[in-house]
């Protein structure tokens, strides 16, 4: 396991943006980790675990401490459809492997970019599939007490872009045992679903762009008039309470508003591309401008899915820890 030194960051997101890690290592299991962990304690430097970085904005002063990259994992087919992933595996290759063999129900996850670890740990789901739904169980190593634990799908809490190991960021995954459907599936037809779906998504927006996927979660909107209005517009139903966060967007104007070289998409509102060589100033820029407006005209909160690092609450967050982690910071 090799400690590199001012590393930068952009290279390892799919926004291309961010500064330097003050130190930085690919890791691939709980024991590299745990060393990771030691010798951040040794040198009082706050950590940071990231894995496909497809959901991340890194400052543009990078991140004062240790980033730890989980890079690896592997993968195999069980009994009775289950299948084990580790947490750096890419979640398209863990797509692709079951469809060769036949095992369903994965399908329309093919594109989401990054590795099943992020998934899991977001929820991660698109065209009405997300991996809670295949979910068995998950193993995960906490920060805190060095205890590698087995959480059971029902304890991991998955909700709306949510789980267990959002809420609890000392969680780190470190593979997970997902169960898919063993109905006979024709691995040549599962493939070309995969390849439709990948195409689908390519049409609504080109999968390639410098962006972290949709910034804001979708939000729940009980307007009446707002969701006839999104009826009316789309010619859909609503999904439950909540309505897109691109559509929101769009009602307030701000399709296209740049900032610098941060974008607010053309095509998806609610993706924030990078044009090239954007900062993250401006993306935090633009972004502030878009809650702004959308709250003063429709009463609306969005929240990022995406996630800030190295912009202060990391740190803070990390210094809270301090007691439990047994050492103490510089004060
Ligand atoms: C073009 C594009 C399209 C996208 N489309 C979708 C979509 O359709 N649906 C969707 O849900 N998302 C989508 N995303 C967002 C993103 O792909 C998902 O959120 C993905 O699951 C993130 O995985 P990752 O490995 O890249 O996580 P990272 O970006 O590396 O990390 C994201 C968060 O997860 C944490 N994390 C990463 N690995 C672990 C781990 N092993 N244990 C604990 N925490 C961990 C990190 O600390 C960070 O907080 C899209 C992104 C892009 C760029």
């Amino acid at each position: 396991m090799e400690f590199r030194s001012n590393v930068p960051l952009a290279h390892y997101t799919t926004f291309k943006i961010g500064g330097p890690a003050k130190l930085f290592a690919e890791v691939s299991d709980a024991s590299e980790l745990s060393l990771g962990y030691e010798r951040a304690a040794s040198e009082y430097l706050p950590v940071y675990v990231m894995s496909g970085g497809s959901n991340i904005l890194f400052s543009d002063n990078g991140f004062p401490g240790l980033v730890m990259r989980i890079s690896d994992g592997g993968f195999r087919i069980l009994d009775n459809g289950r299948v084990s992933a580790g947490a750096g595996k890419s979640l398209l290759e863990v797509v692709v492997a079951c469809c060769q063999a036949g095992l369903t129900g994965m399908e329309k996850l093919a594109g989401v970019p990054g590795s099943v670890g992020g998934a899991v740990r977001g929820n991660a789901g698109a065209f009405g599939s997300e991996m809670a739904d295949h979910v068995v169980s998950v193993k995960a190593l906490n920060r805190r007490t060095g205890m590698v634990k087995e959480y059971k799908k029902d304890e991991c809490t998955f909700g709306y872009r949510m789980s267990l190991f959002k809420r609890h960021p000392e969680l780190v995954i470190l593979s997970a045992e997902l169960r898919l459907g063993t109905g006979g599936g024709d691995p040549k037809a599962l493939m070309s679903i995969v390849s439709e779906t990948q195409a689908e998504r390519e049409a609504k927006h080109p999968q390639d762009a410098f962006c972290a996927g949709s910034f804001f979660m979708n939000p729940t909107v009980t307007d009446e008039h707002l969701r006839e209005e999104f009826r009316h517009d789309s010619g859909k139903e609503p999904k439950g309470e909540r309505l897109p966060a691109g559509w929101v967007i769009d009602q307030v104007g701000l399709r296209g508003r740049t900032i610098g070289h941060a974008k607010v998409s053309e095509q998806h509102p609610n993706y924030i591309v990078n044009t090239g060589g954007a900062t993250a100033e401006e993306v935090l820029t633009l972004v502030s401008i878009v809650k702004q407006r959308v709250r003063d005209e429709l009463n609306i909160q969005l929240q990022e899915e995406v996630q800030l690092v190295g912009f202060g609450h990391e740190e803070v967050k990390t210094r809270r820890e301090k007691g439990e982690n047994g050492f103490s910071w510089p004060s």
